[in-house]
């Protein structure tokens, strides 16, 4: 196969990686910065070109779009999606998952369980969100956060007030959520791929802390999942529409929470934690999967 890998570096350890893992494998891959890929989008014949060249179609793109490149990068993805190529992950469902709360709304919508999440516009509004979560602690999000930036806790109502105002007063989009305390500042990754989780790590923030992002300075453990956890981790990804997810679980008195879903998890921690080879489990999937014009979302935007 000739597959494309969207990435802004060569030298991002999951990005090496997969080249390894599909040169390993007799593939031809290329990686492609995602910010220097440029289109004709009205053609008929839509085209991709990059650096001054028009790029022959690929079998399969693997899109690794970081979180502050969303709009361009999915852009340039849904592009590769009209000429054809295989997306690991399509547009539509990268789209999803980078808005918490779409997120969430989409997985409430078919049962999974997530922390109470509460979502309001108006400083008005303020004291009833802080209620509707069940009062203090609770934790604020903000709506397009990742690595733990913009996640805060708030032990005091007094907190939660202030720091609700002082998101509102900057007009960034937030949500209020219920407090998981019995997690012990610790989640579970789950990483699926296809509709199995292929590896599960527990990360756990450093003492003081409650974010258990590893760019935090959490540390991973590779651990054992429940079949519940398992089934939720699958679901939630199907749900969302992603072939490969990261899914993110506390473990709660009443069975696991969804936090969240990503659509570019990163390998490093997992590969490390749990000796899993998982960029070669994504050239597999592809070897499977891909052809020509598959994408479950195609023409919807
Ligand atoms: P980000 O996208 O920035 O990683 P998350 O929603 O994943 O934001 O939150 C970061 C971390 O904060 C999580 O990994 C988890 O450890 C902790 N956390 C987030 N929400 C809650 C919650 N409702 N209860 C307990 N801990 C939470
Ligand atoms: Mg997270």
């Amino acid at each position: 196969m000739r597959i494309a890998i969207l990435s802004r570096s060569q030298s991002i350890y999951s990005t090496q990686r997969l080249v390894e893992a599909a040169q390993a494998r007799d593939h031809e891959v290329r990686v492609v910065d995602t910010l220097r890929c440029y289109m004709n989008i009205a053609s008929a014949r839509p085209t991709i070109h990059y650096r001054g060249e028009q790029l022959a179609p690929f079998d399969a793109v693997i899109p690794r779009i970081g979180a502050s490149i969303t709009f361009y990068g999915t852009a340039v993805l849904r592009q590769f999606e009209m000429i054809g190529t295989f997306p690991l992950n399509e547009s539509v469902a990268v789209t999803r998952s980078r808005d918490k709360l779409r997120s969430l709304q989409l997985l409430a919508r078919r049962g999974i369980g997530m922390p109470v999440t509460g979502f309001a516009r108006a400083p008005d509004d303020i004291g009833d969100v802080i209620e509707m979560v069940g009062g203090p602690p609770l934790v604020v999000k903000l709506l397009e956060g990742t690595q733990g930036i913009g996640v805060v806790l708030c032990e005091t109502r007094k907190a939660a007030e202030s720091v609700l105002e002082a998101f509102m007063g900057l007009n960034v989009s937030i949500m209020v959520q219920e407090y998981i305390k019995e997690a012990g500042g610790a989640d579970i990754r789950c990483f699926v791929i296809g509709d199995k989780v292929v590896a599960a790590i527990k990360r756990q923030a450093p003492p003081g802390e409650f974010r258990s992002n590893l760019h935090r300075g959490g540390n991973a453990d590779v651990v054992k999942i429940t079949p519940q956890e398992r089934a939720v981790a699958t679901r939630a990804a199907r749900i969302m529409g992603l072939n490969v997810a990261g899914v993110d679980i506390l473990r709660s008195n009443h069975g696991p929470l969804v936090m969240e879903v990503n659509s570019s998890p990163g390998f490093e921690g997992i590969e490390q934690a749990t000796s899993k080879d998982i960029a070669d489990l994504i050239i597999q999937f592809l070897e499977k999967n891909a052809r020509k014009d598959r994408t479950r979302t195609r023409g919807k935007g």
